[in-house]
């Protein structure tokens, strides 16, 4: 059994849907379980519908929800035409998924009103229309698909939004129920992102979260592989949005994927990983534009290189500094202040610390008012905003000779706050201003990937 996770770009449209089926039926033979993102943009869609529904803007809300209905019907009259007994089936099924839509953005626009649950509700729609319009094609071009709700198996808690998975009740609810719905089928389909806690109350695990919807159920299945489609081949040595000269990587490990994805690499959702790692399943980043491409296979510790695989950075974040004197000789100071980070749910990605000081970094998106005004009541804290963090990753570069001075040899005259060399032995990262982040990483590329110097 394989699983293979469709993204946005992958599913966008008629062409691409096309391509993604013909990928699927030549796996029949390993049994596809197919996790479907919503197509390209909805989900950014969703989330300006219940915005404006929040803000009883009823009139925008309409007009955003009947674009949304357009596109899917349209793309089933590409898909199916009007001649496939699935057409009218398809049709019905995406009216009634975009009335029950409509039904919940109206309840949000009388009360104006918008909680987590509500508005984790309304982004899962994407999903529900691109699954149910691949199926029926999947059908239609006779591949035997049964469609599967996946919230009656991805369970979580109840972080409505960026919901945590119940790793033990998907070990036992997924094998249950994509074995009952394979009986007699070619392949199933079910939606990424989506998930339930067991109570049955609607949850998403978070942006970018079908790739970890792939990898929890790769994992529940024992899977022999799981496969990521997207719109480029492979893991890259940075962003190639914004970085010239990248180059794809033949294979890497899992935890220098793991690290990529956390400092900033968009290709996958950065937990991805650890499901795979637990069975040791192998995961392929794969081009859906190009499914002859190696792509980029991700793999056990023991089968990866040492050295430098990429340059990762994450444009947006703010430090923190805490200050306190009382930390001199004080067992369990660090303790309190990471039960602060804890309670309000912010996540740190870098830390250092000195005898008086210590700081964290953290991304621009959280919210640390909260962690601020705790922190406050015993020490002194100073946020610095408008930071740039970049990350140089690759198996044991801190402990390979030499890789310090490389990673710092191109920055010439830069200001540098901040500098953590990750504990996993993967890592080298540094804090600089966020108006230089663009040059200095593309510096940073060139010389590690294309410059005989640093070697
Ligand atoms: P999908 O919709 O298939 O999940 P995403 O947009 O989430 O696709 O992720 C793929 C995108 O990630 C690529 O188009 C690329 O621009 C971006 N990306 C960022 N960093 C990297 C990297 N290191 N390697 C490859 N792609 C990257
Ligand atoms: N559709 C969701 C998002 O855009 C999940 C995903 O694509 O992975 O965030
Ligand atoms: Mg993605």
């Amino acid at each position: 059994m394989i699983v293979m996770k469709f993204g946005g770009t992958s599913v966008a449209n008629f062409e691409a849907i096309t391509r993604s089926i013909f990928i699927i039926g030549s796996k029949l033979n390993r049994t596809p379980v197919v996790v479907v993102s919503a197509l390209s943009k909805v989900t950014d869609l969703l989330y300006r519908i219940s915005d404006h529904a929040s803000r009883k803007d009823a009139e925008e809300a309409d007009r955003l929800l009947s674009e949304l209905r357009i596109r899917h019907l349209s793309l089933i009259q590409e898909l199916l035409g009007e001649t496939s007994s699935l057409y009218d089936q398809a049709i019905v099924d995406v009216n009634r998924i975009c009335d029950t839509l409509t039904e919940v953005v109206n309840a949000v626009c009388a009360l104006g009103e918008l909680s987590d649950r509500s508005k984790a509700v309304i982004i899962s729609y994407g999903e529900y229309l691109s699954s149910t319009i691949i199926c029926h094609a999947m059908n239609a071009r006779g591949i035997r698909t049964k469609l599967v709700d996946a919230r009656t198996m991805m369970i979580s808690n109840s972080d409505y939004l960026k919901a945590e998975p119940d790793m033990k009740a998907i070990a036992v609810k997924v094998p249950e129920v994509i074995s009952k719905a394979c009986e007699g089928m070619d392949a199933v389909i079910t939606q990424g992102f989506v998930a339930s806690t067991m109570d049955g109350d609607p949850t998403v695990l978070g942006r970018g979260g079908s790739d970890y919807s792939a990898s929890l159920i790769g994992m529940a299945m024992d899977a022999e592989a799981i496969e990521i489609w997207t719109d480029v081949d492979g893991v890259h040595t940075g962003d190639p949005r914004f970085v010239k000269g990248t180059r794809s990587l033949e294979k890497i490990s899992f935890e220098e994927a793991a690290e990529m994805a956390h400092f900033g690499a968009k290709v996958l959702h950065p937990l991805t990983i650890e499901p795979a790692v637990k069975k040791n399943i192998p995961i392929y980043v794969l081009n859906s534009m190009n499914p002859s491409g190696k792509g980029t296979a991700i793999l056990n510790n023991e089968m990866i290189e040492d050295g430098v695989k990429s340059v990762s950075f994450k444009e947006n974040i703010q430090v923190i500094n805490i200050f306190s004197t009382r930390m001199i000789n004080t067992s369990g100071f660090l303790k309190n202040v990471f039960e602060i980070f804890s309670e309000n749910k912010v996540s740190v990605d870098l830390i250092s610390t000195s005898e008086a000081n210590i700081s964290v970094t953290v991304d621009a998106s959280q919210d640390i008012s909260g962690v601020v005004e705790q922190l406050s009541e015993f020490a002194e804290v100073i946020v610095d905003t408008d930071k740039s963090q970049v990350s140089v990753i690759g198996k044991n570069i801190v402990k390979l000779e030499g890789s310090i001075k490389r990673t710092f040899a191109p920055l010439k005259n830069c200001k540098i706050y901040m500098i953590s060399q990750g504990a996993s032995y993967v890592n080298i990262s540094f804090v600089i201003d966020r108006e230089v982040v663009m040059d200095v990483v593309q510096d940073l590329h060139n010389y590690l990937f294309y410059d005989e110097s640093s070697n």
